[in-house]
């Protein structure tokens, strides 16, 4: 063998052993490439999980529905809201939101937005599954290239609010009808007697009668608004006291002795003398007298008016109010309670009332921890149960 052989034999070896060498670093460092990826590639799904499982958390903790839909029309997001607003399940995500939803408005509102690339708010009543009102804030999506890319919708539930302004307004509209009716009569007897109707002594005197009733209607009226106002902001302050029932049953019918007598009215206390509720003394007067006076007025000429009471448990005690009159027909029973609802209303307003005495009575109760209730039979009697607590705890 050559000298050049042996070189070249050594130096092919030396060859080989380096491109071993090199070969087995090329491999540890593309093992630790993969390592060093499938770690990064777990590490991105785990920050994906999250971010989603964040996200989801986000999205169902919020009052307001939400639903996302791609251009076609098709459910690709609903938050926990929007399934209890709208009654389905998640497995229906994918379908489109007409035939989840089933409500066209709602799917024509989302088709515009993401069309127009809008935003738009509307009102919008569902039937199903319950009747509500939903208050639609719809944003049509845009992808980097200015194509549609669906809407989004979210959905607030204002049910209960337009409920409450349709209160308002038929409570206002009440209140005027109410406050114009005597007005209206003052004016025109007063109008009367301007017009030559003062120089007659007897005409004038009834003329001013009817003035005189009307204005105390009106003042009544007055009173009992400006309390239920203060007793639904809370601002009636109350002071509680262990008051004895059976004295002030006692009070608030001596109260009543002279209008009972001139319906031949008899009035009786029978709540036993050792019962006691923790009450304030002047407001559980009032509720009394609200009764009684509904008793009176509402039951039997001739008839019987009782006061009754007993301990219901340890911590609560029953007040009845019983008269022996007509009654109230079943279906008005609960809304005696409502501020001016009368089951006659002419009779009711011939008799001189606000129409909201039980709705005081409902308010002061309830201001007790305590509450009203009411049972009447048809042509045998009503009877108003008043629960109130007793000192016990304190
Ligand atoms: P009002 O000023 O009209 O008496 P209330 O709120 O006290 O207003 O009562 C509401 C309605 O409930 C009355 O108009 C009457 O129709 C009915 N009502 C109340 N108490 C009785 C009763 N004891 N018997 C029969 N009807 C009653």
């Amino acid at each position: 063998m050559s000298a050049l052989n042996l070189f070249l034999g050594s130096l092919v070896g030396v060859a080989i052993v380096a491109a071993r060498w090199f070969y087995g670093r090329w491999r540890a460092a593309e093992a630790r490439r993969e390592t060093e990826m499938a770690e990064l590639r777990e590490a991105h799904a785990v920050a994906l999980h999250t971010h989603t499982a964040r996200l989801e958390a986000t999205l169902d903790s919020m009052v307001e529905g939400l639903v996302v839909v791609d251009p076609r029309g098709r459910i690709v997001l609903a938050n926990r809201a929007a399934e209890a607003l709208f009654g389905f399940s998640r497995m229906m995500v994918g379908g489109t939101l007409l035939e989840t939803l089933r409500h066209h408005e709602v799917a024509a509102l989302a088709a515009r937005v993401g069309a127009e690339g809008a935003v738009i708010e509307q009102e919008v009543r569902i039937e199903r599954p319950t009747v509500r009102v939903l208050q639609i804030s719809a944003v049509g999506l845009r992808d980097p290239s200015g194509g549609a890319a669906g809407a989004v919708l979210v959905f607030h539930d204002v049910t209960r609010l337009r409920e409450l302004e349709a209160v308002r307004q038929d409570f206002v509209a009440n209140v005027s009808h109410e406050l114009r009716t005597p007005l209206s009569l003052i004016k025109s007897t007063a109008e009367t007697l301007l017009d030559g109707a003062k120089d007659d002594p007897a005409v004038a005197t009834r003329f001013l009668e009817i003035i005189d009733k009307h204005a105390n209607r009106l003042t009544l009226l007055i009173d009992d608004l400006l309390l239920l106002a203060r007793l639904d902001a809370g601002r009636v302050e109350m002071t509680f006291e262990a008051w004895p029932l059976r004295e002030a049953a006692q009070d608030s019918l001596d109260d009543f002795g002279i209008m009972a007598r001139a319906r031949g009215v008899t009035l009786e206390n029978a709540v036993p003398a050792d019962l006691v509720a923790r009450a304030d003394p002047e407001r559980l007067r009032q509720v009394l007298s609200n009764l009684i006076d509904n008793a009176i007025k509402y039951g039997r000429p001739e008839g019987r008016v009782t006061i009754g009471g007993r301990p219901l448990d340890d911590a609560r005690v029953e007040l009845t109010v019983r008269d022996d009159g007509p009654g109230i027909p079943p279906e008005a029973k609960e809304r005696v309670f409502e501020r001016f609802y009368r089951v006659d209303k002419a009779r009711a307003r011939e008799q001189g009332g606000t129409g909201l005495g039980l709705a005081i009575v409902k308010n002061v109760m309830q201001a007790h921890g305590g509450e009203v209730r009411v049972e009447s039979a048809p042509g045998v009697g009503t009877t108003f149960f008043l629960t109130l607590p007793t000192m016990k705890d304190e």
